[in-house]
């Protein structure tokens, strides 16, 4: 489902070959979100398509996914909670470890950043394999937080993240 013109956001991606590895097309975003008009019409397009009043915490995936999720959450009203790497949150965290294409990964969050049955929007730039995002999920549904959604700036589709995500809603605004 189209929820913004794709026309308004697509001229601000960038395709690098073989970037950071060999093989990878890395999508760039950091035209569009230099882009003041592409930008704020990501960042509404996702809050619009929730809803004010249907979050109450944002959860941003390191890097890409703060600059994204933070102004998403001050829309909303929602408190901002970082999904991050291992090792760089200073306060007691719940950790998942999940596989990547060469080795694996640890995503952390704060034990006390979601409350028991906060809702909960997770935030992220480009939705690929969808390991990420689906360890994601995992980390609020450790802390008992209600996964409403989750929102990416593009999809890469035919690396069917999407399956990884089960029955969670979710949008893209732009899929290739
Ligand atoms: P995945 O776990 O495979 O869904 O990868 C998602 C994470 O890796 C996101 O946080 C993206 O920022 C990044 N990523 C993966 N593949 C790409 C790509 N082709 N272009 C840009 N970012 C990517």
């Amino acid at each position: 489902m189209e929820i913004v013109d794709p026309g308004l956001l697509e001229p601000h991606v960038r395709d690098v070959q073989d970037f950071p590895r060999e093989g990878v097309l890395f999508k760039d975003v950091t035209p569009l979100l230099g882009d003041h008009v592409a930008f704020s019409t990501a960042v509404d397009a996702l809050v619009t398509h929730f809803g004010r009043g249907t979050v109450d915490k944002v959860v941003g995936i390191e890097a890409r996914g703060f600059i994204l999720a933070a102004p998403v959450a001050y829309h909303f009203g929602a408190g901002f909670v970082p999904a991050r790497k291992a090792g760089k949150l200073p306060g007691p965290t719940r950790s998942v470890t999940y596989d990547l294409e060469y080795g694996e990964e640890t995503l952390q969050i704060h034990a006390d950043g979601i409350a028991p049955g906060e809702r909960v929007l997770i935030v992220d730039d480009v939705l690929a394999t969808g390991g990420t995002a689906a360890a994601t999920v995992e980390l609020v549904k450790q802390l008992d937080g209600e996964v409403v959604g989750l929102g990416f700036l593009l999809e890469l589709g035919f690396l069917q993240g999407s399956a990884r995500l089960g029955d969670h809603h979710y949008v893209s605004l732009l899929t290739y």
